[in-house]
């Protein structure tokens, strides 16, 4: 990534994850691994980016360990689907921080334009991006559900850290 490279802050722990991390279209490509969405043209039609946008976005992330592809055959031409590794899925918590961060700071621009994180075990929304602030559960890809009221009527699963599985786009 651009920053990495640039960064002096090397013993930093922050720089260097911003350094990771720090790229908006990383952090959508991370979005739509957690929806399951690992299909290069879906995501590439939901993100609306060029196809060099997004090719070196995952390039970068499989570089750092962050995703894995698998192939899957598309009508006899092989193709490949992306999802979360451990390392990827850990980037739940700055997610949903992210958006709990936005919700709380920035003006919404449209009356749907909201999202939401539910603990799927408890039914209840969480304030806080790392646990449950109902029930004190951790949160995490497997047991938490994102509402983007604009993207899907109802409150979305994670697909968390799929390693291997194929899965279509559901969103
Ligand atoms: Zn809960």
């Amino acid at each position: 990534m651009v920053l990495r490279s640039d960064f002096s802050e090397r013993t930093c722990s922050m720089a260097r994850g911003i350094g990771v991390l720090g790229d908006p279209w990383c952090l959508l490509v991370l979005r739509e691994l957690f929806y399951g969405n690992g299909r290069f043209a879906h995501m590439r039609d939901k993100l609306a980016v060029a196809d060099s946008v997004l090719s070196k976005r995952l390039a970068d992330l499989s570089a750092e360990g962050l995703i894995t592809q698998t192939p899957y055959d598309d009508g006899g031409r092989q193709r490949w689907e992306y999802s979360l590794t451990d390392s990827g899925a850990d980037t739940l918590p700055i997610l949903n921080a992210m958006l709990l961060w936005s919700e709380k700071h920035l003006p919404a621009p449209a009356a749907n334009a909201h999202m939401t994180v539910i603990h799927d075990a408890c039914g209840n929304e969480c304030s806080l991006p790392d646990f449950c602030t109902h029930c004190g559960e951790v949160l995490t890809a497997e047991n938490t559900l994102w509402h983007n009221y604009a993207r899907t009527a109802e409150p979305a699963a994670l697909t968390g850290a799929v390693r291997g599985a194929a899965h279509g786009a559901k969103q």
